[in-house]
């Protein structure tokens, strides 16, 4: 029997875990990604609630669950030719428990609500794990920047503003980019946004250039910090990534730097890949190249094998039949699978970590885990990103300009402290390998204790 949404508490009994996951789906029925998302963190929170039945009270759980407000809007913009184009704008803000709304802005053809909800959800959590009081929030919008021109893309930005700022603020809500939104984005958002409130409010927006308020390793720092935690990650274990044979999909802004920071690591990065393809370059991919033919001419990565006499380009395949030690998906959710994962494994891969949010299926997570892979969970391998950007905030707030060195050392122990976090958590709940266990239970009660500290609100 379907359960009423209104009935998420009773005095007399607790409802079970199951009880409150089963009423989550049936208010959401039908989105496939945040229910995914939610499910995970479910299965985390099992061993924790089982301890400590009193997360269950008071609906904390759906409340947790629930977005705070949801805004969809329309975006009207006007190409080269004169033509009049409508699309979807969204901002969710999931919660502003731990401090201002926090989340980037995709803008990717496939963009829905189910999507943004999905990834403010994860953002909650990942949020959390950086420990800089950060709330959640993501938006974005189904228009696709792919073969638009720049005077395009500053119209769309601009329009998508018109709309957004009223909800935004450098206490209220603070965008950033995320896929299809990278520097030049913010700039023609923040500029729309300046003029629209009259002031230059610099933290309601992060990933700006340091040029003009920007957190000098911001653009590095998703990658580099999945880097770093991966390194982290191996050396608590015992390993290294030093000399290790590594796989990257994907070859946009995080993983370009996880490769860069790989590299100078010691490890060779021999395969990523884009919507058209993938390349191997037995020798190392060649970043400055790569930076070249994806952010500057940004083009396909057929340009980039044509240069490389070494390097093979590969239509329409992806990374994950590629041997190797290391595996790190950086492209986006779902894209790598239950038999990407077996065929991984056959290969001997023994560290994965996620650079993309949720890139690993559930099924493949669970291979991974079965046959004891170092696997790190994008919420605590990829929010190097974010934490860069709470960095930027205070940075903002402080009316100061911080050098790259002091950043990256910032970030290089931020990363470290999201792991140890997570892996106290994991060894608590007597699963001390398990940092999809430990990631989504540290994020989890520091979210968890603020949202119910606050009341019914
Ligand atoms: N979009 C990035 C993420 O997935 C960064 C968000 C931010 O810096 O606000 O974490």
């Amino acid at each position: 029997m379907p359960t009423r949404h209104d009935d998420t508490s009773s005095p007399e009994a607790k409802p079970s875990l199951n009880a409150v996951r089963e009423r989550i789906h049936t208010r959401n029925a039908g989105d496939h990604d945040f229910l995914q998302a939610v499910d995970e963190v479910f299965e985390s929170l099992e061993p924790l609630v089982a301890q400590e039945p009193e997360w269950l009270d008071d609906a904390l759980l759906d409340r947790i669950c629930e977005p705070e407000r949801q805004v969809v809007f329309r975006v009207p913009w006007t190409d080269d030719a004169g033509r009049v184009h409508v699309n979807r704008g969204f901002r969710v803000q999931f919660s502003s428990a731990l401090g201002p709304y926090k989340g980037g802005l995709r803008f990717h053809p496939t963009v829905t609500l189910d999507t943004v909800k999905f990834l403010a959800f994860e953002q909650t959590f990942k949020n959390a794990l950086t420990g800089l009081g950060l709330g959640s929030g993501k938006g974005g919008s189904d228009f696709d920047p792919k073969g638009k021109s720049d005077a395009e893309i500053m119209r769309f930005s601009q329009s998508f503003m018109t709309e957004l700022w009223r909800h935004l603020g450098d206490e209220t809500d603070v965008p950033a980019g995320d896929i299809g939104v990278g520097g030049r984005e913010i700039g023609y958002l923040f500029g729309q946004y300046k003029r629209l409130r009259n002031r230059h409010e610099s933290g309601v927006l992060t990933g700006k250039s340091p040029s003009w308020g920007g957190l000098d390793v911001r653009t590095q720092a998703t990658g580099y910090g999945v880097a770093y935690f991966a390194e982290t990650m191996m050396d608590a274990r015992g390993g290294t990534l030093h000399s290790a044979t590594c796989v990257v999909s994907g070859s946009g802004n995080v993983a370009i730097y996880a490769i860069e920071k790989l590299q100078a690591f010691g490890a060779t990065v021999v395969a990523c890949s884009d919507s058209s393809g993938s390349v191997i370059d037995p020798d190392g991919i060649d970043v400055a190249w790569l930076r070249e033919v994806k952010e500057v001419r940004r083009e396909r990565l057929d340009a980039y094998a044509a240069e490389r006499p070494a390097a093979s380009y590969r239509p329409g395949e992806g990374v994950w039949d590629v041997a190797c030690d290391a595996a790190f998906p950086c492209a986006t959710q779902n894209e790598l699978g239950e038999e990407d994962a077996r065929m991984l494994v056959a290969n001997g891969v023994r560290c994965v970590a996620e650079g993309a949010n949720m890139p690993c299926t559930p099924e493949a997570v669970h291979v991974f885990q079965e046959a004891g892979v170092a696997f790190a969970p994008g919420k605590a391998a990829n929010a190097g990103g974010v934490a860069a950007s709470g960095l930027e905030m205070r940075q903002n707030a402080a009316r100061e300009r911080w050098s790259f060195e002091r950043n990256d050392e910032q970030l290089r122990a931020l990363m470290a402290d999201i792991h140890h976090a997570s892996a106290s958590a994991a060894a608590r709940l007597g699963r001390p390998n398990d940092l999809v266990l430990g990631a989504n239970v540290a994020g989890f009660e520091r979210v968890a204790e603020a949202t119910r500290a606050l009341g019914v609100v």
